[in-house]
């Protein structure tokens, strides 16, 4: 028989019950037991909720109080001596390399924690030492995990993170030059205890994750993949089911059939579903097929006419017995139940599916291709159904959209003129002084801003009154910037809830959930809009807030917007249609509301994309520069409709613009401001050695901490980058908004600011 398998279930509970018990635990509001309780707890339900759906094959040690990465750096061993000197606690030991510890007198900061592959998981890079060695936990995580669903009665397959990737994953600490890979004889042994005890308590098949697979590696790691599993293959250790996702692996095909002795393959099809032909032919003779046909990374209902058929193509190659029905990936990424959801249409909430509804379907395929589909005829027909009221509902399909997506020229993708014309024009019209001042965008959310926000959600407030209130903040901001004296004005978008939010719930084609939250880092989750259908912008959605606050100030006012591929990042995309098409409405909608600032005397627009870099495609080639090309467009089609005489702005939460720099270059963007207070300044000079001629505004201070920086720190952060940029190249600016700072130490900040740049315009 066909057997049905999820690679990983969110871990936060229904009511984000994990989040809540770790910071409680962390304020001191409940004990360690307590907390650790809870995390039995959480994976003993998601157990049965998998069982129930009808899951054979059901994953343990997926479940992590904080990151699945940083529970093997702790099994490890890999522990840096800065945390494990104290003598803590395991589970404080562990909290404090996710999150740093200050207490009782110590005083760490976290590992670092980075973007897992493409997703808005972020995970915790393993930090290697020179002389690093490995040990494993006693009574290791994976063992007592598999035990305790054992005594509920549930045999599950534990997940590891295989150890090519994790050394390929991880970095070598500060100070220290060891290139991970090259420990990897001295990690195996710890693997193959873990696997032996993994046997002895009972488990038979062991997940071992190995995404690292879906890279261009280099030589030195894909070479480290048969000596490793020649280790881990043995009749005293499990069965292997090497496990790959978010990418194809056709380009690394020789390094997986260098690895003889793998029970199973697991490759996304959701992804790559054309990879499967030639994952069907390199197979190995009796290896099993683990094919990922239920979308990890989506809300999507799956097509069960397609994944059946493509798991069907597989069936008819290598027989039942060979194929396993899988999620794509783990459902980490994926909300916890559609239950939840009370206030969404009955017609949309149709098309989704969520992590424990996404259980039901890997269980459903699998028996339709064991059973034959007249086993499962209800469930299949209520899926074709789904999908075709998706495919033909008005709110999928806009004609208005698609007509004026086919009129998009490639004029409308250019400015009028090029840029020393542009600037020639912008220099007059906007008077500016050399090394202007501005601020990113938002200035403090103050609680009183939430808790009117709140009212007025509620209805405890009419709108007209959360106006006057939105209205007096806006004065507030501008009589601050007065007083500070910058050159480059903001409204300090007090409006706003959120960067995507603000907008989608302003744009048609969005909808929004009240519970469809995932984990982002520990217990931070993210509630992403859906866009479900063609995008269109009924109404402005910024104008009024942007011309009250110019209307209010002689300076330049700048309108703030978020540009078309950070809310497609941000949100969970349509799988319908591809996400340059969603890109290019989003687009539309903007230039309409960049045309309208302009119209109602905004002559300074920023259009914030800090999340085009997180979507370049995981390999570079081809499929990288396609990407960048859309989102290139799709930025220009949004800003392009202006005159010259109006001057464009764009931010980036990040510096290494090193990788693709040409596209950055080819936004045409007049300013850019970027996050540059904590990088080497040196990474400005790719800017000298392209001969970027348009302008910039590096962050000169870091504005994730309450600190301070002085006049003087600013002056020097400003001399260092005048080696690399021109005088009149150079804006000055904070790193990112303000709005998770106060006002006291913001004031301070840009006084300091503005100070630091009147001092480098007296000496130019
Ligand atoms: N304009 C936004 C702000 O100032 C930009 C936020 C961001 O880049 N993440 O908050
Ligand atoms: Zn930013």
């Amino acid at each position: 028989m066909v057997q049905s398998s999820v690679l990983g279930f969110p871990r936060m509970g229904v009511n984000r019950d994990l989040k809540k018990a770790n910071e409680a635990y962390w304020g001191g509001k409940i004990s360690r037991d307590d907390v650790l309780a809870e995390g039995k707890r959480l994976r003993l339900a998601h157990w049965k909720i998998q069982k129930d759906a009808g899951v054979d094959i059901i994953p343990s040690n997926d479940f992590a109080f904080y990151d699945h990465v940083l529970d093997h750096i702790q099994m490890f061993n890999a522990i840096p001596e800065r945390y494990s000197k104290h003598g803590l606690e395991p589970i404080d030991e562990y909290f404090a390399m996710g999150r740093g510890h200050q207490k009782d007198g110590i005083d760490v900061p976290s590992l670092e924690m980075v973007k897992w592959f493409d997703s808005n998981y972020h995970y915790v890079k393993p930090t290697l030492q020179d002389n690093q060695t490995f040990k494993l936990a006693a009574d290791p995580k994976p063992v007592r995990e598999f035990l305790e669903a054992k005594e509920a009665g549930i045999t599950t397959r534990p997940v590891l993170l295989g150890p090519v990737s994790f050394l390929a994953l991880g970095k070598a600490d500060r100070g220290q030059s060891v290139d991970p890979i090259t420990l990897l004889e001295k990690l195996l042994p710890v693997y193959v205890e873990l696997l032996e005890s993994l046997k002895k308590a009972g488990a038979e098949t062991v997940q071992i994750d190995e995404p690292v697979l879906v890279f261009d590696l280099p030589e030195k790691v894909k070479a480290a993949f048969k000596p490793a599993y020649e280790k881990l293959s043995g009749s005293n250790l499990p069965k292997l089911v090497l496990a790959t996702y978010f990418g194809d692996i056709v380009h690394n095909f020789d390094v997986i059939a260098s690895v003889k002795h793998l029970y199973a393959l697991h490759v996304d099809l959701v992804r790559n579903p054309e990879q499967l032909q030639s994952v069907l032919e390199n197979l190995g003779s009796e290896q099993v097929l683990s094919a990922g046909v239920v979308d990890g990374r989506n809300i999507w209902k799956t097509n069960f006419k397609k994944a059946i058929e493509l798991v069907e193509t597989a069936v008819q190659k290598i027989g039942k017995e060979r194929v396993i029905v899988a999620t794509s990936s783990s459902l980490l990424h994926t909300p916890h139940t559609l239950d939840s959801e009370k206030k969404l249409p009955e017609e949309v909430k149709d098309w989704f599916s969520f992590a424990s509804e996404k259980a039901v379907e890997v269980a459903v395929i699998a028996k339709a291709v064991t059973e034959g589909p007249a086993a499962v005829r209800e469930q299949i027909e209520a899926n074709a159904k789904s999908m075709q009221s998706r495919a033909s509902s008005a709110r999928t399909n806009n004609p208005d959209v698609k007509k004026r997506q086919q009129e998009v020229t490639p004029e409308q993708h250019n400015r009028k003129s090029e840029f020393p014309e542009r600037y020639a024009q912008q220099k007059k019209h906007l008077s500016l002084p050399l090394f202007p001042t501005t601020t990113i965008g938002s200035f403090p959310q103050t609680k009183e801003i939430r808790i009117q926000r709140n009212k007025f959600t509620k209805g405890e407030i009419t709108a007209e009154e959360y106006e006057k209130f939105i209205e007096k903040e806006i004065d507030d901001v501008i009589a601050i910037q007065d007083e500070l004296d910058l050159d480059v004005y903001v409204h300090g978008e007090p409006e706003r809830n959120d960067m995507v939010q603000y907008f989608g719930e302003r744009l048609d084609g969005y909808v929004f959930t009240t519970h469809a939250w995932v984990q982002s880092y520990g217990s931070r989750c993210v509630r992403p809009p859906i866009i479900v259908g063609d995008i269109s912008r009924p109404a402005p959605m910024t104008v009024k807030e942007s011309k009250y606050a110019a209307s209010k100030s002689s300076k330049p006012m700048k309108g703030m917007l978020t540009g078309p591929i950070t809310c497609l990042r941000w949100s969970f995309p349509r799988d319908d249609v591809h996400q340059s098409v969603q890109a290019q409405q989003l687009a539309l909608a903007l230039r309409d509301e960049v045309v309208d600032l302009e119209a109602a005397g905004i002559y300074v627009i920023q259009v914030d994309e800090p999340a085009l870099r997180e979507g370049l495609p995981l390999r570079a080639g081809k499929e990288r520069e396609a990407y960048l090309s859309w989102a290139v467009d799709s930025f220009k089609l949004s800003t392009a409709g202006v005159n010259d005489s109006t001057q464009i702005h764009s931010h980036f939460c990040y510096s290494e613009f090193q990788d693709f720099f040409h596209a950055i270059a080819a936004l045409d963007a007049d300013v850019l401001s970027i996050e540059n207070s904590k990088s080497d300044a040196k990474l400005l000079k790719v800017f000298v050695d392209k001969a970027y001629p348009r302008h910039i505004g590096p962050g000169v201070y870091d504005i994730h901490s309450p600190r301070v920086p002085s006049e003087q720190e600013i002056k020097d952060r400003v001399e260092e980058m005048l080696q690399y940029l021109k005088p009149e190249q150079l804006w000055i600016n904070p790193d990112c908004g303000l709005k998770t700072r106060q006002w006291k130490e913001t004031k301070e900040a840009l006084s300091n600011l503005v100070t630091a740049a009147k001092h480098f315009r007296e000496k130019h």
